[in-house]
């Protein structure tokens, strides 16, 4: 199953993981089971082998770090609702574009007329501002820490430039909040984390601290080759079967002990903690990121009188995948009425949901 690059390092890495995880289970009677915080992880984990190869021994459960994944159906409602004015453009990354609202999805408004756009940046859709004067132009932006500081970077480009046509409908998300409150509130049966790679670029490795100093949890920062995520795993058995939990920066190649202080300062500069809705999950306070009073003239939730209603119920079990409460294979829809062609609910539709994930390289024909 692995690349042939990885291959003997990490099969023999996989049976070391394979022999600790069995020795663990012993010890507590128990199968370790793992979140793997980060979308991205959740696709590598899948497409490697190593969820397939562990499956027996190690439990890998999806987390809440897909950021297509964990977007409420109300935020995609508020852009249609946007998008339906006269005169606007609504752009956003290609991802979201297939998220189905409580009706229907960007892409459904796009083929009914609206002008809705994909972006691979931010800074495309101010372009398309100046580009277009007589017009509204917002962007819809999501993501986590990675992404804000480029979000914040276009706020300081459409600030300098004075573009006034333009605005952003920001729903950021914040990892330490919801990772606190899969811990304290949803009680999520795990004995440690894989932390993101690519968040804790940004945030640094001591921005996890508190879950091995408050709830006795381990947690490793890797990278996303297979040798990386198989010695994570590693590593984390390790504190496990020796009951000492601490947070272990397995990525130093490029996750320093206090992250990147020029990402963080422009993040501050825009952007302040605000309530954030995360789907399947409600309302997490200061779980995310809004744009700072002092630059509410790009703040398109400011700018435009929109009211959105409450998300409709669906089979779904999005809001579950997230937080490590089911696997794809246990929602009726998967493979039927949810498949890639035709998604139900986000972690279908995005390349970093479980769904996705799962019906590409795990699923049993
Ligand atoms: Fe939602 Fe489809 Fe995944 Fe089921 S299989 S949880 S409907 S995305």
């Amino acid at each position: 199953l692995f690349e042939p690059k990885d291959s003997a390092v990490a099969r023999e890495l996989a049976q070391k993981v394979i022999k600790l995880a069995d020795r663990c289970k012993e010890k507590t009677g128990v199968t370790p089971a793992f979140m793997e915080v980060c979308g991205s992880h959740t696709m590598a984990l899948a497409r490697s082998g190593i969820k397939l190869i562990l499956q027996d021994h190690v439990r890998l459960l999806s987390g809440p770090g897909c950021p297509v994944c964990v977007t409420d159906q109300k935020q995609i409602d508020a852009m249609i609702e946007v998008a339906e004015a006269q005169n606007r453009i609504v752009c956003t990354f290609g991802d979201m574009m297939r998220v189905p609202g409580s009706k229907r999805s960007l892409l459904s408004a796009k083929t009914e007329g609206r002008d809705v756009r994909i972006v691979y940046s931010p800074l495309d859709a101010v372009r398309i501002a100046q580009e277009n004067p007589d017009r509204e132009v917002v962007f819809l932006g999501v993501g986590f820490e990675t992404t804000v500081p480029v979000l914040a970077a276009a706020l300081q480009l459409a600030e300098l430039k004075q573009v006034e046509n333009f605005s952003m409908w920001a729903t950021t998300k914040l990892v330490q909040p919801v990772l606190r409150t899969l811990l304290s509130v949803k009680k999520v049966k795990i004995h440690g984390f894989l932390l993101p790679g690519h968040v804790s670029i940004v945030l640094g490795e001591q921005a996890y601290q508190f879950l091995a100093d408050e709830f006795h949890m381990p947690g490793v920062i890797t990278g996303f080759e297979t040798v990386e995520m198989l010695s994570g795993i590693y590593k984390l058995l390790q504190m496990v079967l020796n009951d000492q939990p601490a947070i272990l920066n397995n990525y130093k190649s490029v996750v320093r002990p206090d992250g990147n202080p020029i990402a963080q300062k422009i993040m501050n500069e825009f952007f302040t903690p605000c309530d954030e809705t995360w789907r399947g999950m409600g309302m997490i306070p200061q779980s995310g990121l809004d744009i700072r009073d002092q630059y509410s003239h790009l703040n398109a939730k400011k700018k435009f009188n929109v009211t959105v209603g409450e998300p409709k119920k669906t089979l779904c079990r999005c809001g579950d995948m997230i937080c490590g409460l089911a696997t794809p294979d246990e929602c009726i829809l998967f493979g039927k009425a949810c498949t890639p062609i035709h998604p139900v609910g986000p972690c279908m539709v995005s390349d970093e949901g479980s769904c996705s994930a799962y019906y590409a390289y795990m699923r049993k024909e």
